[in-house]
């Protein structure tokens, strides 16, 4: 206030105009909301140069990777729901690595290896389904090589189906289609291939390449060709990285354990071993032990292998990059590098949710004060009621919008809810997505929503319980779904309270 001269009084009131809601002599402004602050006082603010950047990155593929090590592939099992993935994947894991080795008994850690009779390895990522495969993508984190498609060979292709194509071939990442549940009576392996190729799957024997392999998950049928075809995809796709020079991982898990905080690193380069130092995200840690799929310790982790890492700092994100650093000292200095990144570009979303919001306060005003001069208009004579209500309603022709802001735990899932919403509606309603964007609902959001009479869709991230009693207050819907289609079923039901009755 002082810098500005304005009275401190004026300054907090306008401060809460502006949506900051919790302001007090001790609040903290960062330079981003202060630049802009003093915009909105008639001030040109200068922004001082960046720091120097202190980020660690990953060192660039070398241009000929001939000569370096194979290393196992990267699977992900991908399929409409029921048609078989967790089993398939049980079965795997009932014969992974440290399976065979430590009595059988695996935990969930993310992924698992398989060892082949042939010596070769495959890595498996434990969590079927699309989103962890989208969210990892849209990371930036390309951790699959290969696509194991799973389709019931007693329902052929069906949405999921579809989705995971459309997904997998976004991603260039090629197939392999395990048809499954061919123990069963009604299994139609042929239909199966056929309807693939109606979506550009098309299987050898039909005179394309994608391997399709007859299985059952149940009885063990096929799951050796199936490993072997993975192999020999794997051959073809010539999958090698560096054993030596600075590690390079992404997290896959996180979770606590007794030891307390683990993750889970699935290794790209390098060698992971005890004592070395990871920076992830906005954390770091000394790698206290290492531990593989049965809990075991293990001595060292190369590329295509999956561990758990305890010593972290602050719990992980899984998606994250996880780096080598030389140093603790390093390590800090990133982290609060990145810490401070964060931070600033947050406060710049939330200047241009402000923003965005009080723009369309003031649409909203002028609105109301061009139908308060028609008013005027007809009392005055000047116009008839007839013609007053000719424009608003030429203005509003075409369907009804439904105001719609998103938030999602990472841009692919956003992308993913965006597309979704974005199919459905019809003449009548269709729904406008005023905003989105990744990470939590905050006030802002709620601000917003009610201002434009939106609702809000949080896609697997929290809604805190102050945001959720403002939006109470405020009247304002915030679903809360974790899956795509449940998401889309709250937005059509959204979108029906809008037509109008038929009678
Ligand atoms: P997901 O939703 O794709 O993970 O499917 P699940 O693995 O949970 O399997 C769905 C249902 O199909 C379960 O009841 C399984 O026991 C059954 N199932 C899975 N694979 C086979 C199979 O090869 N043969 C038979 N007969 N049933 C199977």
């Amino acid at each position: 206030a002082n810098a500005l001269r304005v009275r401190s009084e004026d300054f907090s009131r306008k401060l809460r105009q502006l949506g900051f809601d919790e302001v007090g002599p001790d609040y903290i402004l960062n330079a981003e909301n202060a630049g802009l602050i003093s915009m909105e006082y008639g001030f040109e603010p200068q922004v001082e140069a960046e720091e120097e950047d202190e980020d660690l990155y990953p060192e660039p593929v070398p241009d000929d990777t001939s000569l370096l090590p194979s290393r196992p592939p990267i699977v992900t099992i991908m399929g409409h729901v029921d048609h078989g993935k967790t089993t398939i994947l049980d079965y795997l894991r009932k014969t992974s690595v440290a399976a065979t080795e430590y009595g059988g008994i695996t935990q969930h850690i993310g992924a698992f290896s398989v060892n082949l009779e042939s010596g070769r390895t495959i890595t498996f990522l434990d969590t079927p389904g699309h989103s962890a495969f989208l969210s990892m993508r849209q990371r930036g984190a390309n951790v699959t090589d290969i696509v194991i498609l799973v389709v019931a060979a007693d329902d052929s292709v069906m949405p999921q189906t579809i989705e995971a194509i459309k997904h997998s071939k976004a991603a260039g990442v090629p197939i392999i289609v395990a048809i499954n549940k061919m123990d069963k009576e009604d299994a139609q392996p042929d239909r199966v291939k056929q309807d693939l190729a109606r979506y550009g799957v098309e299987v050898e024997d039909f005179g394309g390449e994608t391997q399709a392999i007859p299985v059952s998950g149940k009885t063990g049928l096929g799951m050796e060709e199936l490993e072997e075809a993975t192999v020999l995809l794997s051959e073809v796709l010539d999958h090698r990285a560096p054993r030596d020079g600075n590690v390079e991982g992404w997290i896959l898990e996180t979770t606590t354990r007794k030891a307390g905080r683990v993750a889970t690193v699935l290794v790209r380069r390098g060698t992971l071993r005890v004592g070395q130092i990871l920076v992830a995200g906005t954390t770091w840690a000394k790698v206290r032990t290492l531990k593989n799929e049965a809990g075991v310790d293990v001595a060292e982790a190369g590329p295509g292998t999956p561990v758990e890492v305890d010593g972290w700092r602050d719990q992980p994100v899984a998606g994250d990059e996880a780096l080598q650093a030389d140093s603790e000292q390093h390590a800090d200095a990133v982290t609060r590098y990145r810490q401070a990144k964060v931070e600033q570009s947050r406060a710049a979303d939330d200047v241009e949710h402000i923003n965005e919001a009080r723009r369309l306060e003031q649409d909203k005003r002028e609105m109301e004060a061009a139908a308060a001069e028609r008013a005027d208009q007809i009392a005055n004579g000047l116009i008839t009621e007839e013609e007053a209500q000719e424009t608003p309603k030429e203005e509003a022709s075409g369907p009804k919008e439904v105001h719609f802001i998103i938030k999602g735990d990472v841009s692919g899932s956003v992308e993913a809810v965006i597309n979704s919403v974005t199919s459905v509606g019809n003449q009548e309603v269709v729904p406008r997505i005023l905003r989105s964007g990744v990470g939590p609902v905050s006030q802002t959001d709620v601000e917003h929503a009610s201002i434009s009479k939106g609702h809000i869709l949080a896609f697997n991230v929290p809604v805190e319980p102050l945001v959720r009693s403002q939006a109470e207050r405020k009247g304002v819907a915030i679903s809360s779904q974790t899956i795509i289609y449940r998401v889309v079923e709250d937005v059509k039901s959204t979108l029906s309270e809008y037509l109008t009755p038929k009678v």
